[in-house]
């Protein structure tokens, strides 16, 4: 008979060890508390515009490439229609200066060159670096676990020329390599590249991907996405049960060790397996399926210690009117300040314009969206959960707010209104569960370099964790690969030899 694996949560990690797991001969099932596939990786439908609240760039779509080969054994990647943005983001100050951000490394170099010659410096820094990613194909991923001799040499050779590149840019972060600027544009451009904190290396090596073309928006959004790839497990002849919450994973003492065999869901249904496995979130994992007995100090200590990426505000638009953009995405000044909460007033938008994906809006219409970091995931709960119609009107604020103060900008936006949304970090917490609202898991930082979290737990067997916290840096490729590898490990345990297809 078949071995049994319970996988907790169905987003774009749990999903793909449900792939993985069922393509090697066990019998899965996953539990997830909301109706839908995807978690994070999701969209929906608002008054006729499809809002899309994920993909900005799947890495690993151009043919042939290491990602592309692994989404390729998840889902048909042909069957993609997949659209390669021109200019990553613009970014527009109030004089009416602007830098765009090209994807093509050579024109990114002209352009910043043009605009911010005093900082050939930084620019010969950056775009070196780039050119030097460009050339890397990350090897086959395995495990560390699961590292042999032969694997550590083979990826040393592979690796080798650009550790030092990484090692290098891993140190500093993207506030401080902005800070080196001279021109405040370029400066605000580079501290737009990603959030502040994270190491440089990855806007340059994300820089890399989009310049090879392997990091494209597949037309359709984030959670058609997600369902190509529940369709994969369905079709596999696993099972998914939504609207069922995981409240606790049973723990058994077999021969004075703990062993998991089980979870119990919200609704007291009991469900026994040979192997539990969680992609929901790792501080509830850790704190309440688990009752915080098995985390030792290592796992507290990087709980206690590294930064999540926070929550966000996520604003959007539909407008009857064609919004005429070279740019998909955009940084505008706004006319006016608009105070978010306690702890953000912005006098700036990123907005995304999605021209490039007509499913998303009626014809001749216009969806527009922005994110508004935030980590003030408290203040929003407390906010929803003590006074709703205090919440409500905060949220029509705002929206109003930002549309006066966009204007400007982009034209006529109120009288052209026929639908707006505007998701809170209380949203995302209701819907996904993640800590703190975080969009991304754990932002690789200098202080924490490449530091990985281990997928099992010590003293708890049968029990293995995967998805973005346990994967530091996060995003989809990160979480597909990090399921990968923990169903690597669970074949091996289970004497079979991996396959893929
Ligand atoms: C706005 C936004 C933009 C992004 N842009 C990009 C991008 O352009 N490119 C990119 O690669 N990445 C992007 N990301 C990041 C990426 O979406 C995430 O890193 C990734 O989807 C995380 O997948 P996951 O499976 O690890 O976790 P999740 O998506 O959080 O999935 C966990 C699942 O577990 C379920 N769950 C939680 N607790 C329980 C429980 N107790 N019982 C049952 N089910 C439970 C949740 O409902 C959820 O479905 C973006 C994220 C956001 C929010």
């Amino acid at each position: 008979m078949a071995e049994k694996v319970l996988i907790i949560g169905a987003g774009i990690s749990g999903l793909s060890a449900g792939c993985y797991l069922q393509m090697n001969g066990f019998e899965t099932a996953i539990y997830e508390m909301h109706s839908l596939p995807g978690g994070l990786c999701t969209s929906w439908i608002k008054d006729g515009y499809k809002i899309d609240g994920c993909i900005h760039w799947l890495v690993g779509t151009k043919p042939g490439t290491g990602f592309y080969n692994l989404w390729n054994e998840l889902i048909d990647m042909k069957s993609l229609i997949i659209t390669d943005h021109e200019i990553f983001f613009r970014c527009e100050d109030s004089a009416g200066n602007f830098i765009n951000f090209y994807n093509n490394i050579d024109q990114l170099e002209n352009e910043l060159l043009a605009k911010a010659p005093e900082d050939i410096a930084v620019i010969n820094d950056y775009i070196h670096a780039v050119r030097k990613f460009s050339r890397m194909n990350l090897p086959v991923p395995k495990p560390r676990e699961l590292f042999t001799l032969r694997d550590a040499f083979s990826s040393l050779r592979i690796m080798g020329p650009y550790l030092p590149a990484i090692k290098k840019w891993t140190n500093v972060s993207i506030a401080d390599f902005a800070s080196r600027c001279k021109n405040p544009l370029l400066r605000k451009t580079i501290e737009n590249l990603f959030v502040p904190e994270m190491s440089v290396v990855f806007a340059m090596i994300t820089t890399a991907w989009m310049n090879n073309k392997d990091a494209g928006y597949p037309i359709g959004g984030s959670l058609e996405f997600a369902k190509k790839i529940e369709e994969t497990y369905l079709r596999s002849g696993g099972q998914i049960y939504y609207r069922n919450k995981v409240d606790k994973i049973i723990v058994e003492s077999v021969n004075g060790k703990s062993k998991a065999s089980g979870i119990i869901t919200s609704e007291g249904k009991v469900e026994k397996a040979d192997y539990i496995i969680s992609a929901a979130d790792g501080n509830f994992t850790l704190n309440e399926l688990l009752e915080g007995k098995f985390t030792d100090q290592k796992i507290s200590k990087f709980y206690k210690k590294s930064l999540p990426f926070s929550s966000y505000l996520q604003l959007s638009l539909g407008v009857d009117r064609k919004l005429i953009s070279e740019v998909p995405s955009l940084i505008i000044p706004l006319s006016k300040r608009v105070y978010i909460d306690p702890s953000n007033t912005i006098n700036e938008i990123k907005i995304r314009i999605h021209n490039f994906d007509p499913t998303l809006a009626p014809d001749g219409k216009t969806l527009i969206s922005a994110m508004i970091l935030t980590r003030e995931d408290e203040y929003w709960t407390n906010l929803r959960t003590d006074n709703f119609e205090g919440y409500k009107k905060e949220k029509k604020r705002i929206i109003s707010e930002v549309i006066a103060g966009a204007e400007h900008r982009l034209g006529p936006l109120q009288s052209h209104l026929e639908m707006s949304d505007l998701s809170t970090p209380a949203t995302v917490i209701r819907y996904t569960n993640n800590w703190k609202g975080s969009f991304e898991g754990w932002v690789i930082t200098p202080e924490t370099g490449l530091k990985q979290l281990p997928v099992t737990l010590p003293d708890l067997n049968n029990f293995y964790m995967t998805g973005q916290w346990v994967a530091p840096g996060g995003g989809l490729p990160t979480v597909m690969m990090s399921a990968r590898g923990v169903s690597q490990i669970i074949c091996k345990k289970s004497k079979k030899k991996f396959i893929t297809s």
